[in-house]
């Protein structure tokens, strides 16, 4: 069984001001098919946590370790983690002037598997997963991100993870920007990927309302780079009635 471990993560970002410390001690095991919730207020690390997973170049590990399986994910490329099974929507560029949807889903594919897919089922897969996902078939061959809406964005980093089939995916704020029916969309589309190949997912959002669509079963709490709290689902229905304010103050809760 897949397994994706976070052990004791320190990490910082390099500011204008200097090294900034911003992940202090992070401890995380995700298995395949588990879905994890990282809640917390805005500013308390949890895009640094998903960047580092990313491996994106401005943050910098100090300390700790990442594994997949057992093997050292901090030591690879982007490309390696793709091609070891993680899926970070945010390693992406935002815009690829020139490049449609189906030949960067295309040349996604073939850099992901080692190999080109074939024609005939590939195009049968993207025609599949696009009409799941309620998408216009004209999508396909616009330039990728070009002009696109919040709500096409998201549904393309989806149809990326439906057409990758990684064994983790990292998404971070998916449900930012989405009113409710694609919000609705977008969430059976990581529902179906957790049936259909046992994906582990890392739900990063702020706010509980995704929660109502893709169950978590465990729920972590981030408060000013670590997890504060963990729990199941009810710590999330906790948080949709008290808010973060408990972990932010030294008030005692009443
Ligand atoms: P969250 O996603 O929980 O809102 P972030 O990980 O985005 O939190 O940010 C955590 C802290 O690190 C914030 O204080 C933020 O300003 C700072 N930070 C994150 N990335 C950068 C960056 N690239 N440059 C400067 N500061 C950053
Ligand atoms: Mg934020
Ligand atoms: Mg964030």
């Amino acid at each position: 069984m897949a397994v994706l471990e976070i052990r004791d993560l320190h990490v910082s970002v390099e500011t204008d001001q200097g090294t900034k410390p911003i992940l202090k001690g992070v401890d995380l095991t995700i298995r395949e098919g588990e879905t994890h919730a990282i809640m917390g207020p805005n500013g308390s690390g949890k895009s640094t946590l998903a960047y580092t997973i990313a491996g994106h170049p401005k943050y910098t590990v100090e300390s700790g370790t990442i594994s997949l399986d057992g093997e050292d994910v901090l030591a690879m490329s982007v490309d390696e983690r793709a091609r070891a099974g993680l899926f970070l929507a945010m390693q992406y560029p935002v815009e690829i002037p020139g490049v449609t949807v189906t030949n960067f889903l295309r040349t996604a594919k073939t850099a992901v598997d080692g190999e080109a897919p074939s024609v005939r089922s590939w195009i049968k897969d993207v025609r599949e997963s696009m009409s799941n996902l309620r998408m216009d078939s004209s999508f396909a061959e616009r330039n990728v991100n070009e002009g696109f809406s919040g709500g096409e964005k998201k549904r393309h980093e989806i149809l990326q993870l439906e057409l990758l089939k990684p064994t983790f995916a990292v998404l971070d704020e998916t449900d930012s920007g989405l009113d409710v029916d694609a919000l609705k969309i977008v969430s059976e589309g990581v529902n179906r990927a957790k049936e259909n190949t046992g994906l582990g997912v890392l739900l990063i959002t702020h706010y509980t309302r995704i929660l109502r669509y893709i169950k978590p079963d465990f729920v972590h709490v981030f408060v000013a780079g670590r997890v504060a709290e963990q729990g199941g689902p009810e710590l999330a229905d906790r948080l949709e009635e008290e808010g973060y304010d408990r972990y932010l103050s030294d008030a005692p809760v009443a």
